[in-house]
């Protein structure tokens, strides 16, 4: 496997020179390294090349390499999150990026004791496969979201459908940062709205170019293990 810091090295490259072609500020996008794939070992290599956002999509593996890195990076919940498992993230986690109905919203609520920054996950596609609240019900969730007092909703997230068709994955992206820009309109306290999670391996150059603030990455930055 390449470095952690050898595969920085070049995303840094290509996130600067998408910035660039969109004119925008490299220093407003975060790099997110996804760990679900690899050993606690290669998140240390990550944390240690100076990556300290971190997301992982089921709570066991968090879990796992908190035992061992504890808060040293910032730690970002990806995945689908079942209302059950909360209970076991919710004090290590800065970010949840899947808050995708009220139920859930209901149970982040009841057992944090402090406010969580959630991402309200979109399904901008349509595919059946994915999680997420429709399109056409995100701002109507989010309005409704205002209830709960430890929850502030801080932007929105999407997966873009896996393909090469970059129209597709354009138009998917721009979607979002449509729904983001009205919801920020809005002014609601609840819902600042200002981050936009989108792009993974596949799609982050257009993501970026598209507007994102946060990018996901991990088979291209940490690699996967065999
Ligand atoms: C796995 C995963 C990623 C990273 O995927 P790569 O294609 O390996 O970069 C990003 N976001 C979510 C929600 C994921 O589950």
């Amino acid at each position: 496997m390449r470095k952690v810091a050898e595969n920085l090295e070049r995303i840094k490259q290509q996130i600067n020179d998408a910035c660039r072609n969109a004119g925008r500020d490299p220093e407003v996008v975060k790099l997110i390294a996804v760990t679900k794939y690899v050993s606690i070992e290669r998140a240390e290599e990550a944390l240690k090349a100076g990556i300290y956002n971190l997301g992982e999509n089921r709570d066991e593996e968090l879990l796992k390499k908190w035992e061992v890195l504890q808060d040293k990076p910032i730690w970002h919940f990806i995945g689908t999150l079942q209302s059950r498992k909360v209970k076991n993230i919710i004090d290590k986690v800065e970010y949840i990026h899947s808050l995708d109905r009220l139920s859930l919203a209901t149970e982040i609520n009841k057992r944090a004791n402090r406010v969580i920054k959630c991402l309200v996950q979109v399904n901008v596609s349509g595919e059946e496969s994915k999680h997420g609240i429709s399109f056409e019900d995100a701002a109507g969730f989010i309005e409704e979201l205002s209830k709960f007092q430890n929850i502030s909703i801080v932007g929105l997230m999407t997966m873009a459908p896996f393909t090469q068709d970059e129209q597709l994955l354009r138009s998917c992206f721009r979607k979002l940062r449509e729904l983001r820009d009205q919801i920020r309109e809005k002014n609601w306290a609840h819902a600042p709205c200002t981050e936009l999670s989108m792009g993974m391996s596949n799609d982050y150059l257009y993501a970026i170019e598209e507007g994102a603030t946060m990018i996901r990455i991990g088979t291209a930055l940490v690699g996967e293990d065999d």
